[in-house]
């Protein structure tokens, strides 16, 4: 799990640059599984047993936030904008890489000014993205080396907390990719077991318009689904009641845009299993790809897995590996003896 987990976040996958993420997921999938790229650059990973009635989705989310160069500046600095909900509070001195167009990539620092000399912004005021430059160290003679429209993505190598806690950016979503990876191992190993057609639909753009689960829900056309993402977890100065818990399983989404009945199911495996689990109650729309994928065709039954996460949308996003194992052995479970083996 941890060497998989280390390999999907040190891919580039910055919205609508998922290919680096998709290589990753492909070093790690079961060899029985069919492969299949979409037009949107999904990756669908099928596993059926032949004679099935039911078809599920398990939707994963590949891309992650990251920034956009917009202007490169005579004087080698780069001005970037947003991709996806970026915190722009904690990018000064972040190491980011920029990706240009022909496959070069340059590291770079993203710019913070000096406390001694921005004592008169005042303590609570933090810099807006317009405000904040990389250096790259770009002499003016290179400046056609980098180019408005290239991306950049955060650099910061993974690292192992105490208590099987991992820090990295890009856990949201590269810890649901991985239990997905993982319940599709189990899945392999238990093919015999298999009523259902499994479809894992590993998405790209989530971050801003959800088009990959928009457009593959609806090719896929599953019976039901279920979404894994990573959702709040307990941090400092955070309420307790907007989070979940580190380290004491997946969430189960409740909303009334999700599937009590999938939801339902799943708590009664992860019971039967003794598999810890929390729920997330959320009183409309989830924020995640569950949204889309639930309005997709005539109604897609759907229901959502969180694996609690830290410091979302930062460089350093802080996950448990046990609950990504407790999210992989649930889907699993869930699929070789629950809702979806029926019928
Ligand atoms: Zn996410």
């Amino acid at each position: 799990m941890e060497d998989i987990i280390f390999d999907l976040v040190e891919a580039f996958a910055v919205l609508g640059n998922e290919s680096g993420a998709i290589d990753a997921v492909l070093r790690h999938c079961p060899e029985c599984v069919e492969r299949h790229i979409d037009k949107n650059n999904n990756l669908i990973l099928t596993i059926s047993p032949g004679n099935h009635k039911k078809h599920i989705m398990l939707d994963a989310h590949l891309d992650q936030v990251g920034l956009i160069v917009t202007n490169v500046w005579q004087d080698g600095f780069l001005q970037v904008a947003p991709c996806g909900g970026v915190d722009a509070r904690v990018l000064p001195g972040s190491l980011v890489r920029i990706y240009s167009e022909d496959n070069k990539t340059f590291d770079g620092i993203v710019t913070s000014i000096p406390p001694h000399l921005s004592k008169e912004k005042g303590d609570e005021e933090f810099p807006k993205i317009s405000e904040l430059f990389v250096d790259t160290g770009l002499r003016a003679e290179e400046l056609n080396l980098i180019k408005p429209g290239d991306f950049v993505g955060f650099t910061a190598k993974p690292l192992k907390l105490l208590n099987e806690n991992i820090a990295a950016p890009g856990l949201d979503n590269r810890a649901g990719v991985a239990a997905v990876i993982c319940c599709l191992k189990i899945l392999a190993e238990n093919i015999a077991k298999l009523k259902c057609k499994v479809s894992c639909l590993f998405s790209t753009g989530e971050e801003v318009t959800a088009v990959g689960a928009k457009t593959a829900a609806f090719s896929i056309s599953p019976d039901i689904a279920i979404s894994v993402d990573t959702s709040f977890a307990d941090q400092k100065n955070v309420p307790p009641n907007k989070c979940g818990k580190l380290s004491l399983g997946p969430m189960v989404g409740i909303s009334p845009i999700l599937s009590k009945e999938i939801a339902s199911e799943l708590v009664r495996i992860a019971k039967l299993n003794k598999i810890p689990y929390q729920n997330e109650i959320m009183p409309g729309k989830t924020g995640t790809n569950a949204d889309v994928i639930s309005l997709s065709k005539c109604g897609i039954p759907t229901a959502l897995l969180s694996i609690p996460l830290r410091y979302m949308h930062t460089p350093v996003e802080i996950i448990n590996m046990e609950d990504v194992k407790n999210t992989a052995r649930l889907l699993a479970c869930y699929i070789l003896e629950g809702g979806a083996s029926n019928d």
